[in-house]
């Protein structure tokens, strides 16, 4: 068993401080291509008009999101820009808000009592058409992920409400502030599955959420909110599978194959959205956190850049020496301040030039084994960077280099500071 690596949090402030609702932006760049599959095209073109809501790029291929306009208005280019999900540029379209704020109320909401009768199809169409991916960071279409073959009954329903990346606070803030949302949510995506055993997976620390869950779910069948005392690497899917069942999904193989399901609360939040309010996923909470006088949690909508957000808050961008976007250890360093935030920015976090201490330099690797100990799915993160660094690709597949699940525990724990996790989780595709 892989030692458990516990990193200092920094959620104080943040995880007591309300969701707000962001401004609407002037002018959205809403990326076309935000999820894990088959590439959207736009099918709107410069000059159209185009309402709230209303669907912008799609694909026809099976493993595809659409997505959808954030704000009423113009598009006025099509173009690229910085894609966070991917680390590069891709494209993009550029909408000019109008301020009409007028709805496109394409997606049919269903009522709560209609719920028992509307069957599983309806309800994967809905979230399809609403364009939901997973929300911890996975970025998979949910639609795909809760259609499953019959042969493959799914058991147990992990709702993950871990949370681990530090600095983030906006999952936690949904399940004190949208508990009765990701009630209903919950009971839409059990149906979907055939009523299996439902577990709310926290972690003791979340003092405010726990009590909240607990009493929420209490009164909903074969559902346990379980409490744990939680690392940052438990928050991962498969590693919080490990933690509540006491297994682990097998090298090569998916957990729904193993009869689990894990599904992150931001996505639940956003299927109840979806199936009972007709909303599509065109915003998010999102942490903004890090060297911020005072963090916030912000319901912000998808295609809104980054540089607006930090300058509402007065963010002194010339101290900035860097800004992460989805979590710190699982995240991405922005190069421009342009891009826009994705259906995957769970959280963006400023660092400045003023609190910046430099660290130590990268030296030889000095055969401590931290890596090998702390790698929490049980890879030898020094032997597949060795691997990689000397090109030989076959090597490190055999050393299970897609099994890393990108944590960035071998680099934390490295005290040669080798940059492990960067080169594995660059190889690993
Ligand atoms: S980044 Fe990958 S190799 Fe490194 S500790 Fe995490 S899972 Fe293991
Ligand atoms: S933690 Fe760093 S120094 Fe220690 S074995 Fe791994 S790569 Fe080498």
């Amino acid at each position: 068993m892989a030692n458990l690596v516990y990193i200092k949090e920094h959620k104080e402030k943040a995880r007591i401080t309300p969701i707000e609702v962001f401004p609407d932006p002037k002018t959205a760049i809403v990326l076309t291509y935000q999820h894990t599959g088959a590439v959207n095209t736009p099918i709107v073109s410069v000059g159209d008009t185009v309402a709230i809501g209303e669907k912008i790029a799609d694909s026809k291929e099976r493993v595809s999101a659409p997505v959808h306009s954030p704000i009423s208005g113009k598009v006025t280019k099509i173009g690229d820009v910085f894609n966070s999900c991917y680390e590069e540029c891709s494209e993009a379209i550029w909408i000019e808000n109008d301020g009409k704020k007028t709805m496109d109320k394409t997606l049919t909401p269903i009522s709560e009592s209609e719920l028992k009768s509307t069957s599983k199809e309806v309800l994967l169409k809905i979230i399809r058409e609403a364009g939901i991916i997973g929300l911890g960071g996975a970025g998979f279409p949910t639609s795909v992920k809760l259609s499953l073959p019959a042969d493959k009954p799914i058991k147990t329903l992990i709702v993950n409400a871990a949370e681990g990346e530090p600095y983030d606070t906006a999952d936690e803030r949904l399940m004190i502030e949208k508990t009765a949302n990701l009630v209903r949510g919950v009971r839409v995506v059990r149906q979907i599955l055939g009523n299996p055993k439902v577990i709310v997976a926290t972690k003791v620390n979340k003092v405010e959420a726990v009590p909240k869950l607990q009493e929420a779910f209490s009164k909903e069948p074969d559902t346990e909110v379980i409490a744990k005392h939680l690392t940052y690497q438990q928050g991962d899917a498969s590693v919080l599978q490990k933690a509540m069942l006491k297994y682990e999904v097998a090298p090569g193989k998916r957990s729904y194959e193993m009869g689990t399901i894990v599904q992150n609360v931001a996505t639940i939040n956003a299927i109840a959205n979806a199936v009972f309010e007709g909303e599509p996923l065109i915003s998010r909470v999102t942490t903004l956190n890090g060297d911020i006088a005072e963090p916030k949690n912000l319901l912000v909508k998808i295609g809104t850049p980054v540089s607006n957000i930090l300058s509402q808050y007065k963010v002194d961008t010339k101290d900035i020496r860097q800004v992460v976007i989805g979590g710190v250890m699982m995240g991405h360093t922005l190069p421009t301040l342009e891009a826009p935030v994705t259906k995957r920015t769970s959280s963006i976090i400023v660092f400045s030039k003023t609190s910046y201490k430099p660290g130590q330099k990268e030296t030889a690797c000095i055969h401590c084994s931290n890596c090998i100990q702390s790698c929490p799915v049980r890879l030898h993160p020094i032997m597949i960077y060795s691997a990689i660094m000397k090109g030989d690709m076959a090597k490190a597949e055999k050393l299970w280099v897609k099994d890393c699940i990108a944590c960035g525990t071998c680099s934390y724990v490295c005290p040669s500071k080798l940059p492990l996790s960067g080169t594995i989780c660059a190889a690993r595709h």
